[in-house]
């Protein structure tokens, strides 16, 4: 009989959530103007800057997943007609790409392979070729789990006065983020991730320039996303603009205490230790990162599949006999890899010695040759 219980979530997102956050988001509800939620509010904004690593005054939990902050980004400041020039090596790059060319943007795609980082060269010549509103990559490509390193981009966009954004709906609480420092205009995340939190909010950060930018647009954004009405509510002013999210921020509130009381710093090395695990299991399974360790992400493993393993079956096994997510490969990496998330609350080494000898079952099941004992000492020892 196949096992029943909790499912371990070691896909792309959600990633489990703590006992703790599941019971912040069943409290009663509060009115968005009552004190006591705004206080809670308050405490939701601050702890956002500081994972973000910004001063910004408009950082705040938008309500809607994190294609909502990539959207509250593009309908704020990509106006018709304006150059954007956008990194796309993964689905979400091209997402974005699509959601500013949906907004009127003329948009040039700087494309490498998916599983390759970006050319900061090629980028650099695609910003430089004509004046740019605004230059975008995704730091932690869920599709692919190439992380990009943000300051030779930022650095690119600075000098050539375009705005720089980044998605980190992947990287925020999983590694250390200094947004301020590196002059990004405007991010956006998500809170499934590495947050642990469930999904719904979209954590996004604006700076002044990208808010003067926002507010000079024409024609207005769409009400929902407009930063000025944001403000009023996510500002001193405290009015009324959507009726908030309330269970899903006490929710937030509780997975930024429990970050908070980790330490940023403390929580990206388990990420990174978690994953080093990982990866030092997959010879003895017959497997391969895609990724070399210097662009990987510290959450998000992707792994090719030996000759003649059959992708719908490994996965379906696992959730069956095993109660254990992991991701589909995207795109053109459909059938060819399987994405393994250890994020947040999911970033354990037990949950790693879990998945490692799912795996190894999997894979013998398929009549792939594997050693789960020296898998499962390799992960011990990395
Ligand atoms: N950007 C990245 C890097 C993502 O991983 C995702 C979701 O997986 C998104 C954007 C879109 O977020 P959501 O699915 O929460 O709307």
């Amino acid at each position: 009989m196949a096992p029943t219980g909790e499912v371990l979530l070691l896909g792309p997102g959600p990633a489990p959530t703590s006992l703790t956050v599941r019971e912040a988001q069943a409290r009663p509800l509060l009115g968005q103007l009552d004190p006591e939620f705004l206080a809670i509010v308050d405490r939701v904004q601050a702890g956002l800057r500081r994972l973000f690593g910004v001063e910004h005054r408009f950082t705040l939990p938008l309500a809607g997943t994190g294609t909502a902050g990539m959207e509250c980004v593009v309908a704020n400041l990509v106006a018709p007609g304006d150059r954007v020039v956008v990194g796309v090596h993964g689905v979400f790059g091209q997402r974005f790409a699509e959601a500013a060319r949906r907004a009127g943007g003329q948009v040039t795609e700087v494309r490498a392979e998916f599983g390759a980082p970006l050319c900061a060269e090629r980028f650099a010549a695609a910003v430089a070729a004509g004046p740019t509103r605004l230059a975008a990559v995704v730091h932690a490509e869920t599709s692919t789990g190439v992380l990009t390193d943000l300051a030779p981009f930022a650095a690119i966009a600075r000098q050539a006065d375009a705005l720089f954004v980044v998605d980190c709906v992947t990287s925020l609480a999983g590694v250390e983020l200094a947004l301020g420092a590196l002059g990004v205009d405007a991010a956006f995340a998500g809170t499934q991730k590495c947050l642990s939190a469930p999904p719904g909010l979209a954590p996004v950060t604006f700076g002044e320039r990208a808010l003067a930018v926002a507010a000079a647009r024409q024609p207005a954004p769409p009400f929902y996303f407009d930063t000025r009405l944001l403000t009023g509510y996510f500002g001193k002013d405290r009015v009324y603009h959507h009726t908030a999210p309330v269970s899903l921020i006490y929710a937030l509130a509780a997975a930024l205490d429990e970050v908070e009381q980790e330490g940023l710093a403390a929580r990206a090395a388990r990420h990174r230790a978690v994953a080093s695990a990982l990866r030092a299991a997959l010879p003895h399974l017959g497997l391969h990162a895609l990724v070399p360790v210097e662009h990987a992400t510290p959450m998000l493993t992707t792994v090719q599949y030996p000759g003649g393993v059959d992708d719908a079956a490994f996965r379906r096994r696992l959730r069956e006999m095993h109660r254990i997510e992991v991701g589909a490969g995207l795109g053109p990496l459909a059938g060819r890899v399987f994405r393994i998330g250890t994020m947040g609350h999911g970033a354990t080494l037990g949950n790693v010695e879990r998945v490692v000898a799912a795996i190894g079952e999997a894979l013998a099941a398929q009549g792939v040759r594997v050693d789960t004992a020296a898998a499962l000492l390799a992960a011990r020892r990395a």
